[in-house]
């Protein structure tokens, strides 16, 4: 495996990509909106009464821990658009290579190949921090990687 210019194909998929990015971003807003939403009407029907006066300060807390979760999607998510932008999307941050357009598709805002991820995660496993952004991968992405690359 060797480095290539960016081919005709290439460019074509990357800006599928982009699309996707931007598509999923917006359903990532949705959600988040919603779910928001529902954490709200759920605790207002809690306590109400008990939490009268506190509930507004509750209300920016729960925004603020949700919102907080969901940043870290959308900041990948905006990483990667970024890099779509400055050409460097696609390319491994560690050893320089393409990315496979099937992970691509699985995982859009991959930053690293299957190989160098794979490290990274055997790394992670000692780091509990990290699972929060794999089931982040997981809700985000349409299909399962792991499965595909099985
Ligand atoms: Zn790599």
């Amino acid at each position: 495996m060797e480095k290539k210019p960016v081919a005709a194909n290439r460019r074509k998929f990357l800006a599928r990509a982009r699309e996707q990015l931007l598509e999923t971003k917006t359903k990532l807003l949705g959600e988040i909106d919603s779910e928001l939403q529902a954490e709200r009407d759920g605790n207002k029907d809690e306590g109400m009464d008990t939490y009268d006066l506190a509930s507004e300060e509750r209300d920016r807390e729960i925004n603020f821990i949700l919102s907080d979760r969901e940043r870290i999607k959308l900041k990948q998510i905006d990483d990667a658009l970024e890099r779509l932008d400055d050409g460097t999307y696609g390319v491994c941050e560690a050893c320089g290579l393409e990315i496979a357009e099937e992970r691509l598709d699985a995982m859009p805002f991959s930053r690293l190949c299957r190989d160098c991820q794979q490290d990274e995660e055997r790394e992670a496993k000692s780091q509990r921090s990290f699972d929060n952004e794999r089931n982040a991968y997981r809700k985000i992405g349409s299909t399962d990687a792991d499965d595909e690359s099985a």
